[in-house]
């Protein structure tokens, strides 16, 4: 027996799903005529656009043609799609092709982006948290870790911390509690990364729900940040990608310790790329028709979350995000566990939203409603939570 990495079988996970799945299928077991509301699941709930399909059956036809035989592709992606992501997306850094590399999806950059960095590195990591960035550090043994707690006291926004961090997770809008942080947040963190000679991974994964024009959708908004910022984001919640998988990760030539040549050698070592007709798709998510369809998703999941947002403060709950993002974060009512609300809005209403505790232990007290969802659905929901406010 090959000796094993102990830290997967000695990793505490909080397992929430299977309970919240074993507890489901309880509530459909019951003789009720009500079906469960589901607004746990933070995946999308549309159907694909029209023009991203059409985009990837003409590629898969494509590659049918003799001439326009399609093997291995560029590890770092096709530039037809890096060029696409930089006109529409980062027009105005300074930044060239070079500095974008393409990959299924943020999930698997997080985890690979940490080889860049020694094991014995400080990682701030925000509670509650999108559970990736834990997990990840986890897996490869990382001892020092600095909670970096998000109150309500702050609006949920992460403040930098006192103590010194070498890389530190953020993401804006947050999942879970669907916070946004505007220019002054951020440029609190670019300024604390600036000081600590440290990075910052910052994860954009709902940039494309941001409607405000006071919040960022990247952080290289911010000056400073392409010295010490990467940025990590897909096409999975902006353009129904989840089933399909393209995500791409920035690395500006202008970041210390040569980690864009370092990503480049790791990429091309280890990776053989993005499906062509999969980035075909993503390309045509930047056409005029694309954005259309997609731009249209996102408002209808946008509409969703301000239905849900609105109708549970309504009833006199304090809610939090919502807005320029597809969460709402639900304080449960005074003294309540996360798991208890649970159980009482699964009972009474036959709605499923995630206890905040699953995010962290921060998250107690809270849920995490999801605006991936239908008008419907959302109006329903509000409808059956007045249940529990008489
Ligand atoms: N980052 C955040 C904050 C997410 O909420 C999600 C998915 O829910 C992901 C990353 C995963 O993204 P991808 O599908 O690109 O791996």
């Amino acid at each position: 027996m090959p000796k094993i990495n102990p830290h997967l079988p000695a990793m505490q996970v909080p397992f929430i799903f299977p309970i919240i799945d074993a507890k489901l299928a309880a509530a459909e077991a019951q003789k009720c005529d009500e079906p469960v509301l589901n607004f746990g699941v933070g995946d999308i709930a549309l159907p694909l656009a029209p023009s991203i399909a059409d985009a990837i059956c003409k590629a898969v036809e494509e590659m049918t043609e003799p001439d326009k035989r399609k093997g291995y592709g560029p590890s770092e992606g096709y530039s037809f799609l890096r060029e696409a992501i930089l006109k529409n997306l980062y027009p105005s850094f300074g930044f060239s092709i070079d500095d974008i590399f393409i990959a299924d999806g943020i999930n698997s950059d997080i985890v690979n982006l940490l080889k860049l960095f020694a094991n014995d590195c400080t990682v701030g990591i925000i509670d509650p948290t999108y559970p990736i960035y834990m997990i990840a550090n986890m897996i490869v043994g990382r001892q020092k870790i600095v909670m970096i707690p998000c109150k309500e006291e702050h609006g949920f926004i992460p403040q930098p911390p006192k103590e010194h961090c070498d890389l530190i997770f953020l993401c804006s809008p947050c999942n879970p509690t669907g916070v946004v942080m505007n220019r002054h947040h951020l440029k609190a963190w670019v300024d604390y990364a600036l000081a600590h000679d440290a990075i910052i991974i910052f994860d954009t994964a709902y940039s494309s729900f941001v409607r405000s024009s006071d919040i960022p959708k990247t952080i290289y908004e911010i000056k400073g940040a392409e010295k010490v910022a990467i940025e990590c984001s897909s096409f999975s919640k902006s353009a129904g990608f989840t089933g399909l998988r393209c995500g791409y990760t920035i690395l500006p030539h202008t970041l210390s310790g040569q980690l864009n040549s370092s990503w480049k050698k790791r990429q091309v070592t280890e990776y053989n790329g993005v499906a062509y007709p999969i980035q075909r798709g993503a390309e045509a998510a930047f056409s005029p028709q694309g954005k259309l369809e997609t731009v249209a998703q996102v408002d209808s999941y946008l509409q969703c979350a301000h239905i849900l947002r609105e109708g549970i403060k309504s009833y006199g709950f304090t809610v939090f995000g919502g807005n320029d993002s597809p969460y709402v974060w639900w304080k449960a009512p005074k003294g309540m566990k996360s798991w208890d609300f649970f159980d009482l809005l699964l009972k009474e209403c036959r709605i499923i939203v995630i206890p905040g505790v699953g995010f962290g232990k921060l998250g107690e007290g809270y849920m995490r409603v999801s605006g991936f969802t239908t008008v419907d659905f959302a109006k329903l929901a509000i409808e059956r939570i007045q249940r529990i406010t008489s």
